[in-house]
């Protein structure tokens, strides 16, 4: 794996904005493939295997979206959403689809990297499913095992539903959630009132943040949900 390229697929009909990310990733060492149609998309997917697909929501011959159910029908590939603003109801229902992140464009192409790199941590994840290991970071700490939460070093306590939204985003890291996904998996159920997934949060944040207006760890998405902080 150390030295075999990594595939990027680009499933873009902006042909400036595939340029310039051509350009870019492959001064990373990345293989870039450019696809300008989502039927193009689609192929080059099944024949090429990419690792990471980016995929802009306004494609000429299909949405986003369509590719994106389609897509997962088959495939577990992370995708990130390149979107425009304005498209903020589609870029959720790519994220509820099961898309792994998103941009919003103009975006530099350090934003880009990092949404990448986030993306790539999963694949190495799922490639060697490392056991639990106890989680550290600034203040916070957990221990799995004995199910402790520790805020420098002592231990707090968290109700079985908070303890359970923490470990999801904390596997989750770096990664955006939307308020759908964590209703759907903390609470078992569809199209929830995203009002109270705010309110939980906030009694969250209050134990584990030191300053809930500025969260070190739990970030907020406006409009589309959290993100835990990557490190
Ligand atoms: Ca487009």
């Amino acid at each position: 794996m150390m030295n075999d390229k990594r595939t990027i697929l680009v499933i873009e009909d902006d042909p400036y904005i595939s340029h310039f990310i051509d350009i870019s990733l492959s001064k990373e060492a990345y293989a870039v493939l450019i696809a300008k149609t989502a039927a193009e998309g689609l192929f080059l997917i099944s024949s090429h295997h990419p690792e990471i697909v980016l995929l802009d929501l306004g494609l000429p011959d299909k949405d986003g979206i369509d590719l994106l159910r389609e897509l997962r029908t088959f495939s577990d590939v992370p995708v990130l959403i390149v979107s425009a603003r304005g498209q903020e109801t589609e870029k959720i229902a790519a994220l509820d689809l099961g898309a792994n992140d998103y941009i919003t464009k103009p975006f530099h192409m350090g934003e880009l990297m990092a949404r990448i790199r986030v993306a790539e941590r999963f694949i190495q994840k799922s490639d060697t499913e490392k056991g639990n290991t106890d989680f550290t970071c600034d203040w916070l700490s957990v221990d799995y095992e004995k199910r402790k939460v520790l805020v420098d070093g002592e231990e707090i306590h968290l109700t079985p539903t908070e303890y359970k939204t923490l470990l999801l985003l904390i596997a989750n890291r770096g990664k955006v959630l939307t308020h759908n996904f964590i209703i759907r998996q903390i609470w078992g159920y569809e199209g929830g009132d995203s009002k109270s997934v705010r309110v939980f949060m906030a009694n969250l944040r209050r134990k584990l943040e030191k300053d809930t207006a500025h969260p070190r760890f739990i970030l907020t998405e406006i409009g589309v949900g959290y993100r835990f902080a990557d490190e």
